[in-house]
């Protein structure tokens, strides 16, 4: 089973997470706020019929982490500076997200260090 084996803050407002099988990716916490999988950012559905549609408005420290708790075996519920907390990210969710931000197998980090020799004027 895929499991966060470290979850740390390099900076404010970036989380490295680091998986069981080796794999560790940075994501904003911006990015981890807009994935927020509750009912209220995500819209709720009853019978199949939408009941809220999810509208984000911004508000002040809405991308600032307040701190991450660990949902059992389940995954981490997030508290947000402006008193969000009803997001709990399972843990596929967060893998989701950090495959996004992969930044070991980054092609562009690579034609970068092919560009060592060249200089620009
Ligand atoms: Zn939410």
């Amino acid at each position: 089973m895929l499991l966060p084996k470290n979850i740390s803050r390099p900076l404010p407002h970036l989380l490295t997470i680091e998986w069981n099988d080796g794999f560790s990716a940075t994501i904003p916490l911006e990015k981890l706020r807009d994935e927020c999988p509750c009912a209220m950012c995500k819209g709720e559905q009853i019978m199949g019929q939408p009941v809220s549609f999810g509208i984000k408005m911004f508000a002040p420290g809405m991308n600032e982490l307040e701190k991450l708790v660990p949902v059992g075996n389940y995954g981490i519920q997030a508290s947000w500076k402006d008193g969000h907390d009803t997001g709990i990210y399972p843990w596929q969710l967060l893998r989701r997200i950090t495959e996004q931000y992969n930044t070991k197998d980054n092609p562009n980090s690579q034609s970068d260090a092919s560009l060592n020799g060249t200089s620009k004027k």
